[in-house]
């Protein structure tokens, strides 16, 4: 090989190989607690998983399509028509709304690849993005990747009530959607209809579009769910997001759906089919017969879980935390400095060994981590044995 004698000299300072967009991103902090859980062989009340595996007939389901060759190919870029059709009829049956399968409905790798698909399609590099924060890790991500500007809009303890006053006054000429989640994850906030009433208004005279995240719709304990797309002025302007995975309890799986108008579709959809193209071939006709089970599944999956939230609020009150009982989702938000604790993310790093249990601190969900400075993150869908050794491990902290 000849001499490279003019190649020019490297550059004083290497560029690094992560762009901006994603500096400072880092490794999720789920992937790390459960990684740290795995490694101390504590209990995992971080990362947001069932410890059992969802419905047996579910499963099933998902071995004979498999084993009959249905979705072992490539399936259609928006879906199998199973599984749009079963969508469609579960927004019927739960809310009374209607969708055209065929252009209103788009089947995602999960609801993280249906928010990331929305921001790639729909933002310019400078657009707004308002959510309140804490916020699930991947928005900030996906904003960022999107080229777009968040701008996080704090929900305070004790209620995690959002700021309407706050909301209208940071909306500005550059605000291009509002990115919501409720029930919310991890405050286990579910938005009132009047709250949802009053940010349609909003989204409506500001003609901002809204991206809903509402994968934990079945896990309402106190209140209802109200899909924010069912509100006047909404359905042309809102993307609607949910998810299999925490509904039936197969997270891996990864099946997520999104329903909204034919043209938000078509956009997002543009974006989606150059992320994966298509996912989970035989998991969409599973979830297909996984939405059409009856009324008592979904009750009683709600009623386990309100159990299990019940159960891990208690014992952690009682161990001392400072509790924000949950109105939805897997999680509850508790409060350290009670126990005499400065920082939730030193007390979470500590935690496996001094007491053999995981938890997540809130701190990453936040813009401005002061502002969740002292709240710690615990996951109740899990064994109630397990939770109940978990709240045994953790009583000694009180001491
Ligand atoms: N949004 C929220 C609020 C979540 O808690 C999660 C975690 N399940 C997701 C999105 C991601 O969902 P999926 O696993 O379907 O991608
Ligand atoms: N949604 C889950 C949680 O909040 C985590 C999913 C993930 O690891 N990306 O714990």
């Amino acid at each position: 090989m000849a001499p490279m004698t003019s190649s020019p000299p490297p550059p004083a300072a290497a560029r690094p190989l992560l762009n901006r967009r994603l500096a400072g991103f880092g490794t999720t902090i789920f992937a790390e607690m459960s990684a740290l859980a795995v490694s101390t062989g504590a209990i995992n009340l971080g990362q947001g998983f069932p410890d059992t595996d969802g419905p047996e007939e579910v499963r099933e389901a998902a071995v004979r399509a498999l084993r009959d060759g249905r979705g072992n190919q490539y399936p259609p870029g928006p879906g199998v028509p199973e599984l749009r059709t079963a969508v469609t009829d579960h927004q019927r049956r739960h809310y009374g709304l209607s969708f055209d399968p065929d252009t209103e409905v788009l089947v995602t790798a999960g609801a993280t690849e249906a928010v990331a698909a929305a921001m790639l399609a729909l933002l310019e590099p400078g657009d707004e993005v308002i959510a309140f924060e804490p916020y699930y890790d991947s928005y900030a991500a996906c904003v960022s990747m999107a080229g777009g500007v968040r701008v996080p809009l704090t929900l305070h303890a004790p209620d995690f009530r959002p700021d309407l006053d706050a909301l209208r006054d940071a909306i500005t000429p550059r605000t291009r959607l509002l990115l919501l989640n409720s029930p919310h994850n991890p405050t286990g906030t579910v938005l009132t209809r009047a709250e949802l009433t009053a940010i349609a208004e909003l989204a409506v005279e500001r003609d901002l579009l809204v991206v809903t995240d509402e994968v934990y719709e079945h896990l309402v304990f106190d209140g209802e769910h109200v899909p924010l797309i069912s509100l006047p002025g909404m359905r042309e302007r809102t993307v609607s997001i949910s998810s299999a995975g925490k509904t039936f309890s197969f997270t891996g799986w990864k099946v997520g759906w999104i329903t909204a108008s034919a043209p938000l579709i078509a956009a997002v959809r543009t974006a989606k089919q150059y992320l994966t193209y298509v996912s989970a071939g035989p998991f969409q006709y599973a979830v297909a017969e996984a939405l059409r089970l009856p009324d008592a599944y979904f009750t009683g999956f709600r009623e386990d879980l309100r159990a299990k939230r019940d159960l891990l609020a208690d014992g952690l009150t009682e161990a001392g935390f400072g509790v924000y009982r949950p109105q939805g989702t897997y999680f509850v938000t508790t409060d350290v400095a009670p126990l005499g604790e400065k920082d939730g993310t030193a007390f979470c790093l500590a935690l496996p060994e001094r007491h053999g249990v995981v938890a997540v601190p809130n701190a990453v969900f936040y813009d401005d981590p002061d502002a969740g400075r002292t709240l710690v993150r615990f996951a109740f869908c899990k064994r109630t044995e397990v939770l109940r050794e978990a709240v045994t491990r953790l009583s000694s902290l009180r001491a």
